[in-house]
């Protein structure tokens, strides 16, 4: 119920439940006691069926229907959930009486919930109602004591008016100096990450950099402010949760904003590609998505949308823009629905990440000026897309300049929404090679792939989410293409080469010959290594080389079961502590290495890494100290032995997953025979206490382990060759040195030998070795590793079928005649060369 006042709006949220209230504190759950979620109040339930608490729109659904989310007519989101670790249940016991998008009045119900079931089986039915865009609310009052559900209010708010939102009471505190570490800036997701924490705090939040300031709870702000690596910064926050807020957030910025310093962007290009030099009738653009595709031009462009410029009254003109914002973000709610269903964790990023542009306060506030003067929900909203993706384009880094198309993409959704026009599909026709000045990244994955055989922009570049769609499409893509491949007619043969960043017009018989045998012989390559995924890996003479891929979660590991992995040879598990405020629990672990367990079943080997952060790539939850060195401190197992409680909360959280499936326990980072012993008497406390038990073995990537590999094997059940790590220290080389990183080659003739060195020791003591870095999934490796005598590749899960196929066409026998001539090499060119002719 909402009540104007002169200068604020009341409202009123009723009991979603009947029963006790409790304060948010006392929740015995850290993310909703330390209100990371959002503030509001929690309910010790006697009712069974959860009622809404305000009218309006159901936002949010999540599909265990143990939480839902209904943004209120005034604007206000409210989160209702169900129990403690209710998510685990997988919807047993929920039966949603709504659905996403439904309009809901107050009182009506919206989840029932059969409390037997759930509180034998969850960890608490205390059940919580949180506002989650705490930033509109001015104030709050708890109700207490015992409530009727649908009938008492529980929540009393004073709802702060956006456009004339004034800095919130309190005084300003600046946090510490921070030096960012992420390695390519504050670039969209680390910048997602920041606005989406700042706008956890009441407090009017800047981030600053020296003299210069912009808005933290705005993404938009954030990538126009091209925050880069090293950069010393600082957050201002005024309002009543200042001090928490500059703390937590220059925490966060300090622990990279969920991102490992030296990673690579999500879903860039494995490798550099070389330049290709130019011939006649080539235009030049940059490598999206590799292959080679053969077909008619097709030039799209999208549809302008008409706008009118005069708004009527500026009111009525605001809720047509917050209604426009909301459908959108629903539109692209329902469109990560059906694309969850598939297996596109690509496509879920970027759609979160649209979702979160919607939310930007500074695209609202500007589109909110300029309905304030009198234009159109539509004219204010283009001005202030437009303007902000205007300021992006115009930046240094590629990877900001790329995020504008983003927000063009988003502002178009609201538009089309805003004007009644319709967003149409690209309409290709069939052997298209589709040339547009841009293509927003939902035009993109809306492409029907049976017609449309490649992709090239004239902006945008590899990192961009329409590269990063077209390479989970499988589409070849070229972006920043000349401009000149706008002139070329509709209908022309052309050849798109997005290995190489180059499109061809095809002219004459000879030339179309060619272009088409090239094609053939990439699609008989795919086929040949689609077909060898299927299959066991065997060499031509009879041995069995295990090919198993590296993962991050359950649904990499579904993937990987797809594409032919005969196991999983590493489970990267430091994902489930990234981007989160606190350590998972050990029961989210048990649940995510369970459903890989269940996944990959019994017959397939499961090898879990255990946590490998700290050093280069900080959580900001586990403060450590900062270090001079950071590759050569507090990294992989030693941080796990530093901070045992973290340690066997993850080490029983595996061991639960013991009884599904093959599994292997492996730790990170070993550089002593104390190390690997100090990590064993911890978990075979563990296993001991909980009756399970796991293999366990050491991943080889310092070269002392290498050399101490005779003493590992014989307390070791298996290794694991990191040679990514195994490079950078053996040549003293950081892996993601931008000068450096090129030379430091996992073929270098000084790695070659520490992998034969592990792999003879290991085979001494029957111990099986595998090498689960980045040279396991370069084919031109393949001999060399299994002449070394490797008895298990883990590669990339596109690598599977490849690296299977070139497994079939070789010797072992062969393999080791050219491993012995390797290893007598001194530099990895020399290597690489007779790699090379060793595979012609
Ligand atoms: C490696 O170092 O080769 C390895 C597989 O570990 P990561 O790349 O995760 O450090
Ligand atoms: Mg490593």
């Amino acid at each position: 119920m909402a009540v104007a006042s002169p200068t604020s709006i009341l409202l009123d949220l009723l009991a979603p439940l009947s029963g006790v209230l409790v304060p948010l504190e006392s929740v015995p759950d850290p993310v909703f006691a330390g209100k990371l979620a959002g503030d509001g109040i929690a309910i010790d339930p006697t009712s069974s069926v959860l009622l809404a608490p305000v009218a309006g729109k159901v936002t949010q659904l999540h599909r265990a229907h143990h939480a839902i989310a209904i943004m209120s007519d005034e604007g206000v989101e409210v989160l209702l959930h169900l129990g403690l670790d209710t998510v685990m249940l997988k919807g047993e016991g929920f039966t949603a009486k709504v659905a996403l998008g439904d309009r809901v009045e107050a009182g009506q119900p919206l989840i029932a919930f059969d409390p037997v079931l759930v509180g034998r089986k969850a960890a608490s039915l205390i059940s919580m109602m949180l506002i989650a865009n705490g930033e509109r609310v001015g104030s709050m009052r708890a109700a207490t004591g015992l409530v009727a559900a649908g009938k008492d209010p529980v929540l009393h708010l004073e709802l702060r008016d956006p456009a004339t939102e004034a800095p919130a009471a309190g005084g300003s505190v600046r946090s510490r100096t921070v030096t960012l570490p992420n390695i390519l800036g504050l670039h969209a997701r680390p910048a997602a990450v920041l606005a989406a924490a700042s706008r956890q705090f009441q407090s009017v939040v800047h981030l600053l950099r020296g003299a210069a300031e912009v808005n933290a709870k705005s993404v938009v702000a954030i990538l126009g402010f091209e925050v880069k690596f090293g950069d010393v910064l600082q957050i201002e926050a005024t309002g009543p949760d200042a001090r928490k807020a500059s703390e937590a957030l220059a925490d966060l910025l300090a622990g990279g904003c969920g991102e490992a310093p030296g990673a690579a962007p999500a879903g860039a290009p494995a490798k550099p590609v070389v330049p290709k030099a130019l011939v006649a009738g080539e235009l030049a653009g940059v490598a999206a998505s590799p292959g080679l595709a053969l077909g008619q031009v097709f030039q799209y462009r999208p549809k302008v949308m008409e706008v009118v410029e005069k708004g009527a009254d500026p009111a009525r003109e605001r809720t047509h823009l917050e209604a426009a914002l909301r459908d959108a973000g629903l539109q692209i709610e329902a469109i990560k629905a059906r694309v969850r269903a598939g297996v596109d964790a690509a496509r879920v990023g970027i759609l979160s990440a649209h979702q979160e542009l919607l939310l930007d306060p500074g695209l609202l506030e500007s589109a909110l000026a300029g309905v304030g003067a009198g234009k159109s929900a539509a004219f204010a909203w283009r001005a202030a897309f437009t303007a902000s993706a205007a300021q992006l384009a115009g930046l240094e880094s590629a990877l900001l300049r790329e995020r504008a198309n983003d927000i063009r993409d988003v502002g178009r959704r609201v538009l089309a929404l805003l004007t009644g026009s319709v967003q149409t599909r690209v309409e290709a026709p069939p052997d298209s090679i589709l040339i547009a000045e841009e293509l927003s990244p939902s035009e993109a994955a809306q492409l029907d792939r049976t017609k449309v055989l490649g992709l090239c922009t004239t902006t945008g570049g590899p990192t961009g989410h329409v590269a990063i769609l077209a390479r989970s499409l499988g589409i070849p893509a070229v972006c920043g293409i000349d401009q000149a491949a706008l002139n070329l007619l509709d209908k022309t043969m052309v050849v798109l080469d997005g290995t190489h960043g180059v499109l061809k017009q095809v002219s004459g018989t000879a030339e179309l010959a060619q272009a088409k045998e090239s094609i053939d012989r990439q699609s008989a390559d795919r086929t040949r290594d689609h077909e060898a995924a299927q299959k066991p890996a065997v060499t031509a003479d009879g041995v069995a080389i295990e090919v198993a891929a590296n993962i991050r979660n359950a649904q990499e590991a579904r993937e990987a079961v797809s594409a032919g992995a005969q196991g999983v040879g590493l489970l990267r598990s430091e994902f489930l502590f990234l981007d989160r405020a606190t350590a998972p629990t050990e029961d989210e672990q048990a649940a995510e290495y369970g459903a890989v367990a269940r996944i990959l079943g019994p017959g397939r080997k499961l090898v879990i890494r255990t946590l490998d952060v700290g050093g280069d790539k900080p959580l900001s939850y586990l403060p450590l100290p900062s270090e001079a060195n950071p590759f050569l401190g507090l990294r992989g197992v030693r941080v796990s032995l530093a901070r045992p409680d973290l340690f066997r909360t993850q080490l029983r959280a595996i061991l639960r997953a013991a009884p599904l499936g093959d599994l292997h326990i492996m730790f990170p980072m070993i550089a002593t025979l104390e190390e690997l012993r100090a990590a064993r008497l911890i978990l075979g406390q563990e296993a001991q206490d909980l009756g399970r038990s796991a293999k366990v073995g050491v991943m080889i990537e310092v070269p002392s382990a290498a050399l101490i590999a005779d003493a590992l094997a014989q307390e070791t059940d298996f290794f694991s060759i990191g040679t990514n790590d195994l490079t950078q220290y053996c040549m003293a080389m950081d892996r993601g040195h931008p000068q450096l990183a090129k030379q430091a080659d996992a073929l270098h003739p000084s790695v070659l030998k520490l992998i034969g060195l592990t792999v003879d020791s290991a085979h001494r003591h029957g111990k099986w070795v595998g090498i689960c870095g980045g040279l396991a999934s370069d084919v031109l490796a393949i001999p060399a590793l299994l002449g070394l005598g490797v008895d298990e590749l883990s590669v990339s899960v596109p690598a599977i079928g490849a690296v299977k196929a070139r497994i079939a066409q070789l010797r072992k026998g062969e393999c080791e005649g050219l491993a012995r001539e390797l290893l007598k090499l001194s530099t990895a060119s020399d290597v690489r060369q007779r790699l090379t002719s060793f595979a012609e």
